[in-house]
C-alpha cells in the first residue's frame, strides 16, 4: 500500500464515522480530500469508496443513515439524502 492509498483509506474511515455521528459536512470534507489525493497520485479511489460517495454533493453514503439502498432490475440503487441516485449492476 502506498502512502497515498493509506491516506485515502484513513479518510474513508473518517468519513464513515462522521456520517454515523451525523456530521455530513465533515464527511464531505474528508471525501473531497481523498478525491484530491487520488487525482494527484493517479492511484484512483477504490471501488467501495467510489460507490459510497455521492456524485452530486460528495457526502459519504451510509445505508440507513443518509442513504437508501434498494435492488431494482438487477441493479443496486443508492439514493442520497440530497436526492441524487446512483445505480450499479448487482453481482
Ligand atoms: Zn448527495
Amino acid at each position: 500500500m502506498t502512502i497515498a492509498e493509506e491516506r485515502i483509506d484513513r479518510l474513508h474511515a473518517l468519513a464513515r464515522t462522521a456520517v454515523r455521528e451525523g456530521h455530513e459536512d465533515r464527511a464531505r470534507t474528508y471525501v473531497r480530500r481523498a478525491r484530491r489525493i487520488a487525482e494527484r497520485n493517479r492511484c484512483g479511489l477504490d471501488r467501495s469508496f467510489k460507490r459510497f460517495t455521492c456524485d452530486r454533493c460528495d457526502v459519504y453514503l451510509r445505508a440507513g443513515d443518509n442513504a437508501r439502498v434498494r435492488l431494482q432490475d438487477g441493479h443496486v440503487v443508492i439514493t442520497c439524502s440530497c436526492g441524487a441516485q446512483s445505480r450499479y449492476p448487482y453481482h
